[in-house]
C-alpha cells in the first residue's frame, strides 16, 4: 500500500498490552491506569486485522507493548499471525525480563527476531531506570536469544548524567556476540518530554573517533529507520535511530495498532482510526473488507513528517507504553 507521499507501507507495529512489569522513567514511571481487558483486542481480533493487513500489502509485523510478554499466551498470537499466508516477518520488542523462559515457545510459534531493550550494564543504574532489579535476567535473555538462533537487536536510550557515559560498554555487547546495538534518541512522547535527548550524531562521532576503521554498514538490518556502522572485528553492528537529529520520515513504512484497536498513522499525532466497532459485525468476510478499508484510511492519513522538534505541535498525549513503542 502507498500513502499520499508515495511511501510504501508494509510494516505494522502491534501493541498487545499497555501493561508492563518495568517502570522505566521515560515511559511509565508511576504506572498508568490499566485498561480493562474487555477494551483490549483479543488475539483472534488482532489476527483478523493482520489478515486484512496482509491482503493490503502489510506483511511485516512487530509485536510490542507495554511489555508483550506479560500478556498471557503471547506465543499463540505469534503462531496465529505466522499461519496467515503471505506473512513475511514477525518480530518482537521486549524488555527481556520474561524472554528466556518463553524463547522455545516463541521460536516454535515462528518468531523471526527480537529487539531487547537495555539501557545500562550497571545493576544500580538498571534499577534506577526501570524500577526493577533485573539486569542479569535481561543479559541472560540476550545470550539465550542468540543461542536460540534468533536475530537479536539491543535498543538503548541514553539519558544525560544517567547512562550516557556507558555508550562504549553498551557498544561492546556487539563485539563477541552477533547482536546489533542501537541507540534510540529520546522522543518527546509522554514522559519522554521531561528529558533532553542525547544526539546520535555525537555518539556516531565518538564511535568513529574511538574505533578507527569504523565504516558505514549499508546492509539491510530490518524494517526500521536505523543507520548502521560496522566496527572492525565486531560480530554485530551499531545502529542509530535518530528521530530527533536525523528525521527519517521520508522512508517511513509503518502504521501502529494500539492494544485498544486504534490504528495510528504517526507516533507524533493523536489522530487514529478506530477498528473496535468493526468487531460487532457478525460476518467475517464483511469484517475483512471493512478492516481493509480502515487500513487504507489510516495509511491515507499518514502525515508527511513528525513534529518532534516543535513540542507545541505534538498532539499525541499518551505515554509510549499506551501507544506501543
Ligand atoms: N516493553 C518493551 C521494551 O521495553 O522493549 C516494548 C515497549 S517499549 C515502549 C519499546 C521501546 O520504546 C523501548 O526500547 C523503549 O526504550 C523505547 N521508548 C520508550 N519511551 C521512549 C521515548 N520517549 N523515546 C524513545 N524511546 C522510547
Ligand atoms: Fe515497560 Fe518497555 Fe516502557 Fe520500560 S520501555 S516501562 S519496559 S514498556
Amino acid at each position: 500500500m502507498r500513502d499520499r507521499y508515495g511511501r510504501k507501507i508494509d510494516y505494522m507495529r502491534i501493541s498487545v498490552t499497555d501493561r508492563c512489569n518495568f517502570r522505566c522513567r521515560y515511559c511509565m514511571p508511576d504506572g498508568i491506569k490499566q485498561v480493562p481487558m474487555s477494551k483490549i483486542l483479543t488475539y483472534e481480533q488482532i489476527a483478523e486485522i493482520c489478515e486484512a493487513a496482509v491482503s493490503s500489502g502489510i506483511t511485516k509485523f512487530k509485536i510490542t507493548g507495554g511489555e508483550p510478554l506479560v500478556r498471557l499466551g503471547c506465543p499463540d498470537l505469534v503462531r496465529m499471525i505466522r499461519e496467515i499466508p503471505g506473512t513475511e516477518q514477525i518480530t518482537m520488542t521486549t524488555n527481556g525480563m520474561l524472554l528466556s523462559e518463553m524463547l522455545p515457545e516463541l521460536k516454535r510459534s515462528g518468531l523471526d527476531a527480537v529487539n531487547i531493550s537495555l539501557d545500562t550494564l550497571k545493576p544500580e543504574v538498571f534499577r534506577f531506570i526501570t524500577g526493577v532489579d533485573a539486569l542479569d535476567r535481561v543479559l541472560g535473555s540476550i545470550r539465550d536469544a542468540v543461542d536460540a538462533g534468533l536475530r537479536v537487536k539491543i535498543n538503548s536510550v541514553l539519558q544525560q548524567g544517567v547512562n550516557d557515559g556507558e555508550w562504549k560498554e553498551l557498544i561492546r555487547l556487539a563485539e563477541h556476540q552477533p547482536v546489533d546495538v542501537r541507540f534510540i534518541e529520546m522522543m518527546p512522547i509522554g514522559h519522554g518530554k521531561d528529558f533532553t535527548e542525547i544526539s546520535n550524531e555525537e555518539i556516531r562521532r565518538r564511535v568513529t573517533e574511538f574505533w578507527p576503521g569504523t565504516r558505514e554498514d549499508r546492509t539491510v538490518h530490518g524494517n526500521g529507520p536505523a543507520c548502521y556502522l560496522r566496527i572492525p572485528g565486531f560480530l554485530g553492528s551499531i545502529g542509530f535511530i535518530s528521530a530527533m537529529h536525523g528525521k527519517f520520515c521520508g522512508s517511513c513504512n509503518r502504521i501502529r495498532l494500539t492494544s485498544q484497536g486504534k490504528l495510528k498513522p504517526c507516533l507524533c499525532y493523536g489522530e487514529s482510526v478506530d477498528l473496535m466497532d468493526i468487531f460487532r459485525v457478525p460476518d467475517r468476510t464483511m469484517r475483512k473488507q471493512m478492516l481493509e478499508e480502515k487500513l487504507s484510511e489510516a495509511v491515507g492519513k499518514k502525515p508527511e513528517s513528525h513534529c518532534f522538534t516543535e513540542l507545541s505541535e505534538i498532539t499525541e498525549k499518551k505515554d509510549m507504553v499506551q501507544i506501543g513503542g
